[in-house]
């Protein structure tokens, strides 16, 4: 049986890794139209910030055959066939979509070229590419990045990192408004604005001409270039054109069978159930599911969902949100949920949890980094939180805190971008990887959003030193992640 996957991004490629561990005798192509391989696009805010290289950032090879530069402009669903940009058809027998998504670029005067690709100065951030023409349009003097979301704030602090004199312009009144509440967007302003970054909020950008940004209440920057973070839409043309089912995103069930038969979709062009997701968690369970079902390991294999958690990448801010709004989203009335809430603006940490029931269905903690593995731990579990819910948020939680590897239970998840247990990071370690980067190779751990990284060294120290015992001893490096 052969297999294509149209992208080379972080959904194609798990999906071919995945399929190649799972079955290596399936014939499995790879059709990716950026020009390099595969790279962690969750780590690019560290190659913009000029501490990874683009090399640091490059996925294993996943042993199968990978085009590069091949760009799909057409699909043939009942000669099960697919047309390049340059070359001859490829035909299938299943067919994968994973073109992720494009950055969105708002309708502002000035910003996008008759085409619709972004205007001279003007650039996204979304590729290794993006990258190089962010820090190129740097060197000709200060920035303006449009968008205080996630990405936004980034770049913004990867930007001020350099020496860069950065501003974000953003509409709402507070920074990651769909992450943060008020609170805790006003001390992450703080943070920022202590690391040198400028901000104004509750204005837009009204129009853009090289050299000068125009914002609506009359004020104007004059910056050498514009990054454009604005959010993100699924990439689902090719979908359309094929006569898919396409909503928002390209229209999947739990299988991840589109409407057409023989033909499937992960990642972020994918829409599950109603969404479709912008975090790498799901794009990689959802190709999980699909490499079970497509080599047939378990025929029985669904997508069900999944739970969100968003961790901030920027240097000396530590910052991790899920789930609810403390208080609930925006515009919510009549919210009966317990709030614990705690800030301290001026060191720059605020924490907040959402509890229903007793159980955590939010929080937001900025500058917290010991209580956030604990939190995320609760949040994915739905376990009950302790009585003493600062002592959580403060990290000192009676039976959740974990201030020591040996404390953390052997199913806890150490890396959440992965998947990988403490269990299995264990295995991997007693199976001859003895640190963090071998565990790495091994398991996967700390190659998503790195966050977890600090998490696998303690491991590796506290192995080092003592021998776990048997009651920490996997069967086996079980997961068919591990080597
Ligand atoms: C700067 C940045 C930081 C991020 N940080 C985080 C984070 O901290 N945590 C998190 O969970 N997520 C984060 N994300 C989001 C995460 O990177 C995405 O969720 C993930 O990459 C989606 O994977 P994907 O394969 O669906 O799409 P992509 O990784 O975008 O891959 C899609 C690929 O398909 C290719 N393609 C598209 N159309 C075609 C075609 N017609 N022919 C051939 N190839 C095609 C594209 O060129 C691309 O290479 C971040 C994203 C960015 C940009």
């Amino acid at each position: 049986m052969s297999v294509v996957i149209i992208g080379n991004g972080m959904a194609g490629h798990r999906l071919a890794q995945g399929l190649r561990r799972r079955s290596p005798d399936l014939a499995v192509t790879v059709l990716g139209a950026e020009p390099q391989p595969a790279y962690n696009r969750v780590l690019l805010s560290g190659v913009l910030a000029g501490t990874s290289s683009a090399a640091a950032v490059e996925l294993a090879d996943p042993g199968v055959d990978v085009r590069l530069g091949a760009q799909v402009v057409g699909i043939d669903t009942r000669q099960r066939r697919v047309q390049l940009a340059e070359g001859p058809d490829v035909g299938y027998d299943e067919l994968v979509l994973a073109t992720g998504s494009r950055a969105a670029i708002p309708p502002v005067d000035g910003l996008a070229d008759p085409d619709g690709s972004p205007a001279p100065g003007v650039v996204a951030f979304r590729t290794l590419a993006d990258c190089e023409h962010i820090t190129e349009l740097a060197r000709g003097g200060p920035m303006a990045v449009v968008g205080g979301g996630l990405l936004g704030v980034e770049a913004a602090r990867g930007l001020a990192g350099l020496g860069v004199d950065v501003t974000v312009v953003h509409p709402v009144g507070h920074l990651m408004e769909r992450q943060l509440d008020p609170g805790g967007g006003e001390v992450l302003a703080g943070v920022l604005g202590g690391l040198g970054v400028r901000m104004r909020f509750g204005v837009s950008a009204e129009s853009w001409r090289p050299g000068r940004l125009t914002l609506s209440d009359g004020s104007a920057l004059d910056v050498a270039g514009v990054v454009v973070s604005a959010g993100v839409a699924p990439q689902s043309w090719l979908a359309r054109r094929a006569g898919l089912r396409v909503d928002r995103g390209i229209v999947v069930d739990d299988r991840m069978a589109t409407s057409v038969p023989g033909v499937h979709a992960i990642g972020e062009c994918a829409e599950h159930r109603g969404s479709c997701h912008g975090l790498v968690g799901p794009c990689w369970e959802q190709a999980d599911v699909l490499a079970d079902l497509l080599s047939g390991v378990d025929p029985g294999a669904r997508y069900t969902g999944s739970a969100l958690v968003t961790r901030l990448k920027a240097r000396d801010v530590d910052l991790a949100a899920m789930g609810e709004l403390p208080g609930g989203a925006p515009g919510d009335t009549g919210d009966t949920a317990e709030v614990v809430r705690v800030s301290d603006a001026t060191r720059g940490r605020y924490g907040a949890l959402t509890l229903r029931d007793g159980r955590i269905c939010g929080a937001v903690l900025l500058g917290f980094p010991e209580a956030a593995g604990p939190v995320i731990q609760l949040y994915d579990s739905g376990g009950a939180v302790p009585d003493d819910r600062f002592g959580l948020l403060l990290g000192r939680a009676a039976g959740t805190v974990t201030d020591s590897p040996a404390q953390l239970p052997a199913r806890a998840v150490v890396c959440k971008c992965n998947g990988v247990t403490k269990r299995e990071i264990v295995g991997a370690w007693r199976d001859g990887a003895r640190d963090t980067a071998a565990i790495a190779t091994a398991t996967r751990a700390t190659t998503g959003c790195g966050s977890c990284a600090d998490t696998v060294d303690g491991l590796c120290g506290w192995l080092t030193e003592s021998d776990p015992g048997p009651e920490e001893l996997p069967v086996a490096a079980a997961r068919e992640g591990a080597a």
